[in-house]
């Protein structure tokens, strides 16, 4: 048999393993904020990774942005040499999971199986995607050992909240210097191949005012009024504007193949009383307005034009409202990237997906981040996809869950991928 074909087998025989792996990973609660169970986890993974014959190496992201001790911020790189020179094939899959929320019909840490599906908080984002992963690596080891440069696999801190106690930390240490292939198992759907993301800029925008009594608001300036004024200009000028901007990235859904720019909110005035309060506000004209925006910027755009655009409303606002002042500051900002489709791991899992679904892989890149970002501007390494089982849409959901044969399936991508980066046809036979 050939050696596609013995290594989709392979993987076939291995599902009860898969979907155990799954299981046990949705059951160690690792949700972030705050950042919990990261060391279990990693320790779970540790083991698992010993035994099937990585060096694996535990780093604690000391002094990142969430790290504390109450909280540290663990992340787990292994690597397994094949014995013969090759590149480097690196899976990096995040460890944290977001809040269970509301509306869940089974245990959303339980990691129930049912109906070819296996369920649980992190499920498809992404502790189904890094099981494929680790199977793929297993199976592919057994059949392919002498094979040719190595394999890495990490599970990483606090994706969900930026990577700078995960990814970008261990970029920073230099980690991914030697590493040649990046495969990211978010959960992009087991036929495409995610090129990359978007960009970001999140800002503050503030109005100022002058407090005064509210029986006589002649008397101060309302804050909250000119951040009206700049919500007008915004819905004159500026959302249509970003409408017209469409990009050639095949940003999926079709609807974010635009600029978008979302207002995350809007506060002025008293603080809102707790729930219960029974008493009456004061009256008081708002001296200060904050509005928080996030703005998606294509890979068309300039960074600096997308702030030149928000400081041209503020602007346009002065020169028509008589005491208007503003400020404006930076919170957030990702620049877009996007890896050429003739990159050399993207025709590799190209290929792999040919072999097991007989057809093309689709090109996608996410309206929203991930690390990626972190692999390319502190990795330096623009040869990374994000490919991996799930629906993007169940992200974050109640009831999310991974499919037990798309999970397969991507394991059997991932695994001809390694066969092809790795000379696996060089491999002699045993
Ligand atoms: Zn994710």
């Amino acid at each position: 048999m050939a050696l596609a074909e013995r290594l989709k087998a392979e993987i076939a025989a291995r599902e009860s393993d898969l979907v155990a792996l799954t299981q046990d990973l949705i059951r160690i609660p690792t949700l972030n904020p705050p950042g919990a169970f990261y060391r279990e986890i990693c320790d779970y993974l540790d083991q698992r990774l010993l035994k099937a014959g990585f060096e694996t190496e535990l780093i604690r992201a000391e002094g990142a942005v969430g790290d504390s001790d109450a909280h540290p911020r663990w992340n787990i790189v292994a690597r397994r040499e094949g014995g013969r020179p090759g590149d480097t094939v690196h899976f990096n899959s995040h460890i944290d999971v977001v809040e269970a929320g509301h509306g869940w019909t089974v245990d959303p840490f339980g990691g129930e199986v049912k109906d070819g599906r296996v369920y649980g908080r992190g499920a498809c984002d992404m502790k189904g995607g890094l099981a494929a992963s680790i199977i793929a690596a297993e199976a592919f080891i057994e059949l392919c050992p002498d094979h040719a440069g190595a394999i890495e696999i990490s599970g990483t801190a606090d994706e969900e909240s930026g990577g700078f106690g995960g990814v970008a930390y261990l970029a920073q240490q230099g980690r991914y210097a030697h590493v040649d292939h990046v495969i990211i198992p978010e959960p992009l759907n087991k036929d495409r191949i995610c090129l990359g993301h978007r960009g970001v800029w999140w800002a503050e925008v503030e109005t100022k005012g002058e407090i005064a009594h509210g029986s006589m608001p002649f008397l101060g300036d309302c804050a909250v009024r000119h951040m009206g004024a700049v919500l007008q200009e915004m819905e004159t000028s500026l959302f249509p504007a970003l409408a017209q901007k469409r990009t050639a990235m095949p940003v999926v859904p079709e609807g974010a193949r635009q600029s978008t720019l979302n207002i995350n909110s809007i506060h002025g005035g008293e603080p809102e009383q707790a729930a219960g309060y029974t008493g009456l506000p004061s009256p008081c004209v708002p001296d200060r307005c904050r509005m928080v925006i996030d703005r998606r910027f294509l890979i068309e755009e300039d960074i600096e034009e997308v702030e030149r655009e928000v400081r041209a409303v503020l602007e346009t606002v002065r020169r028509g409202r008589p005491g208007f002042d503003y400020d404006i500051t930076e919170l957030h900002r990702v620049l877009p990237t996007m890896t050429e489709r003739d990159a050399p791991v993207v025709g590799a899992v190209a290929q792999a997906v040919r072999n097991v679904f007989g057809r093309e892989a689709d090109y996608v890149v996410s309206p929203g981040t991930y690390d990626q970002k972190h692999i390319d501007r502190i990795g330096r390494l623009k040869n990374c996809i994000a490919y991996g089982p799930g629906i993007l849409d169940l992200a974050h959901k109640p009831d999310e869950y991974v499919g037990i044969a798309d999970m397969v399936e991507s394991a059997q991508v991932m695994a001809l991928a390694l066969s092809e980066l790795l000379d696996a046809a060089g491999t002699p036979p045993s």
